[in-house]
């Protein structure tokens, strides 16, 4: 079901609903934008119209981060009770799954070289029915974009994972969409450094504790200002929100 959140839209499927909701798609192709929505996207949205269209325009828009689902309780306890995170990490996982069982052709754009490189060789053992088409590593002049999306697209990928990270991932998906009418496409942040082994994702304890934002953090101290920059405005703004809903 499409909700808002501080004015953002947000579905509030299950995994299996979004699950099913890819399957769909792959039956049945279509373009099927996934946007794996954290507090700090949602702030980048209230600041930038560009990046506000971008996931206004998304098919899909799952909920990434915990305080997402925070504040989707705070806001509307009554209807936010069985609402869970859907990590884009485990996601993408699963869309590959169902990208095997259906050998479909999938094209990767972003990230390192080397841990691209890495990602694709254990993929190809992993999924052996996937025709991996395409992989384009992310550091390339912005200029270079126009030409990485024709030369992704003509390669007819059913299933397209952009790693450039937020908000660049999803300007991209939205500027090249049109590109790919009957693909999936979801931006993966840094899922390629965690499959290749470069980065750690939390254990699961830290994760069933919804403190996977602050491992990032501490293993990856760089994200702190990142996080110092939207997190305390996002809580702000829910709580004044819940304050005005009340009055
Ligand atoms: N990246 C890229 N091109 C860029 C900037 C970043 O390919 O110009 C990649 C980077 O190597 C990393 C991912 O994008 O794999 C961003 O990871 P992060 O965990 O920061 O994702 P976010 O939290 O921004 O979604």
């Amino acid at each position: 079901m499409r909700r808002q959140i501080l004015n953002q839209p947000i579905d509030t499927f299950t995994l299996e609903q979004a699950v099913q909701l890819v399957s769909d798609a792959f039956n049945n192709p279509k373009l099927l934008r996934i946007v794996t929505l954290n507090p700090e996207m949602i702030i980048n949205g209230l600041i930038s119209p560009e990046f506000q269209s971008a996931i206004n325009n998304s098919e899909l828009i799952v909920p990434d981060g915990t305080g997402i689902i925070w504040g989707l309780k705070q806001l509307d306890p009554e209807h936010s009770k069985g609402v869970k995170r859907i990590p884009g990490i485990e996601l993408s996982e699963y869309i590959l799954e169902i990208a095997n069982k259906l050998s479909r052709r999938v094209a990767i754009f972003g990230g390192k070289k080397e841990v691209l490189e890495k990602v694709v060789l254990k993929f190809q053992n992993k999924y052996p029915n996937i025709q991996f088409v395409k992989a384009f590593n992310g550091y390339i002049d912005k200029e270079k974009y126009d030409e990485v999306a024709k030369d992704i697209s003509s390669k007819n990928p059913d299933l397209i994972l952009v790693a450039l990270g937020t908000p660049k991932q999803e300007l991209w998906i939205n500027k090249y969409c049109s590109l790919f009418p009957t693909s999936i496409m979801i931006g993966i942040g840094g899922s390629l450094d965690v499959w290749s082994g470069n980065k750690m994702r939390a254990p699961e304890w830290i994760r069933n504790a919804h403190l996977e934002w602050l491992f990032r953090v501490i293993t990856q101290p760089k994200r702190l200002s990142r996080v110092m920059k939207s997190l305390p405005v996002f809580v702000y703004m829910v709580l004044k929100a819940k304050k005005n809903n009340k009055e």
